[in-house]
């Protein structure tokens, strides 16, 4: 079947879900997953554990959709009754199921613990199913269909169904489906998405498969390349000419491409250069650090920091001449440049990066107009320092100036500074 002729429902059972003692995580990673093979969910439910209802909405569900996903309510109380009802309304009959029912004699013998009778009832299957073992728990879940009709089961517990969603589900919904959906996620900086909607409007429109489509980043832009194909590796073939043609026009903006994030991409290439750097940051914060420290393996690259929201601690600290602060101000060119030359003598870093800004909703006592930056970057060749417009919301404005500043490093890594 072609992934666009699936119609899928979710059907999450429990009576939890619906009193609001817990959140739906399995809706979401069912629909993601789903999302992510090229499979519409048209619908999500919810039932708690009541024979009528569940029969209604599974009834339901057997209507509208062609491939229905349930979870909760396979285990082995008298309270699990998923497996039974749903059985029942798509006329599949359980039997036992000798392998299933070994790896529950055996999950509790390994234990020590005498198997209650009541946990056989989790090797009935309905006869001919594609059994999902359960690498988290013991109740199994399973694919079976009646007539057009697909239903998967699956446990309730989210940390049971992710892994069987991965390492069963997964795989046998792309073996029942003739095309597969690839992306491509190429991230920019520098250019706001307007501009690249301008540059690639057409281009945009030309295409139907693969499809190029921006969607939101913060203070960055993202577009989504997505191909459908019979195989991953023909959906390849068709994303690498998009990927080029964006590359071709936007130059260096792009700045990565299915990778994470500008710190990320800055983490890899300091490593991979074997350098170090460090921050002064006032408007900012600390959250050049933050962002950058998130990272696992950050050590090896960030020195350290200093938050210098003061023109005290930008004199006393990092070494601001007086002159400059009296003369300039603290948010601007001059003091962005000894800012970074200064943290970078005092960490002892290769390269290091500043930041000043006047990040709102008030302006300084200079009546320095709210949005002005500027942003330094020390290398051993130089200084350079780049005015920003960081726009009048201060939360925004700080996750802006960082990601400057990250773009710097980035760009002086990759020779396109
Ligand atoms: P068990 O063998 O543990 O009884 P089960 O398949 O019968 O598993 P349920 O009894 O319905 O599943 O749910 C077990 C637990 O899993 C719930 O108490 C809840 O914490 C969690 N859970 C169930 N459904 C969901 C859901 N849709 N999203 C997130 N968590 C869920
Ligand atoms: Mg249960």
């Amino acid at each position: 079947m072609k992934a666009e002729n699936w119609k899928a429902e979710i059907l999450c059972v429990g009576t939890e879900l619906l009193l609001g003692d817990i959140v739906n995580t399995n809706a979401r990673e069912l629909s993601a997953a789903l999302r992510g093979m090229g499979i519409g969910v048209y619908w999500q439910s919810v039932v708690g554990d009541n024979p009528d209802r569940l029969r209604q909405a599974a009834r339901i569900a057997g209507e509208r959709a062609n491939l229905i996903i349930t979870t909760g309510g396979l285990g082995p109380t008298y309270d699990d009754l998923t497996k039974d009802i749903v059985c029942e309304v798509f006329g599949a009959k359980l039997v036992l199921h000798e392998e299933e029912a070994e790896k529950i004699r055996a999950f509790f013998a390994q234990k020590n613990r005498e198997m209650p009778e009541n946990n056989l009832r989790q090797a009935m299957l309905p006869e001919g199913c594609t059994v999902f073992s359960n690498g988290n728990g013991t109740a199994p879940g399973f694919a079976f269909t009646a007539g057009e009709t697909t239903v998967i089961q699956l446990p309730g517990p989210p940390r049971e169904m992710r892994l069987m969603l991965e390492t069963g589900v997964i795989p046998y919904l792309r073996g029942a489906t003739d095309e597969i959906l690839l992306s491509r996620d190429i991230r920019i900086f520098g250019l706001g998405e307007s501009s690249v909607e301008a540059k690639l409007h057409d281009y945009m429109e030309s295409l139907t498969n693969p499809t190029l489509a921006p969607y939101a980043g913060t203070a960055e832009v993202r577009l989504r390349a997505t191909a459908k194909a019979p195989d991953e590796a023909a959906a390849e073939r068709m994303l690498e000419p998009v990927v080029a043609k964006v590359r071709a026009e936007l130059g260096d903006l792009v700045y990565a491409v299915d990778e994470d994030k500008l710190e990320s991409v800055c983490l890899r290439l300091l490593k991979e250069k074997g350098l170090t750097f460090a921050a002064a940051e006032s408007c900012t914060g600390g959250l050049i650090a933050k962002r950058f420290t998130d990272q696992s393996g950050a050590s090896s690259a960030f020195m350290g920091g200093v938050v210098c929201y003061t023109n005290y601690v930008k004199h006393h600290v990092l070494g601001v001449p007086q002159e400059t602060l009296d003369e300039f101000g603290a948010v601007s060119a001059q003091t962005a440049k000894a800012m970074a030359e200064g943290v970078r003598r005092v960490c002892g870093s290769d390269l290091a990066v500043s930041v000043t800004g006047c990040a709102g909703p008030n302006s300084d006592e200079r009546g320095t107009p709210v949005g002005t930056g500027f942003v330094g970057f020390a290398s051993p060749e130089g200084t350079v320092v780049k005015p920003i417009q960081m726009g009048k919301d201060r939360e925004w404005a700080r996750v802006y100036a960082a990601s400057f500043a990250f773009d710097l490093i980035r760009r002086y890594l990759t020779g396109c500074l």
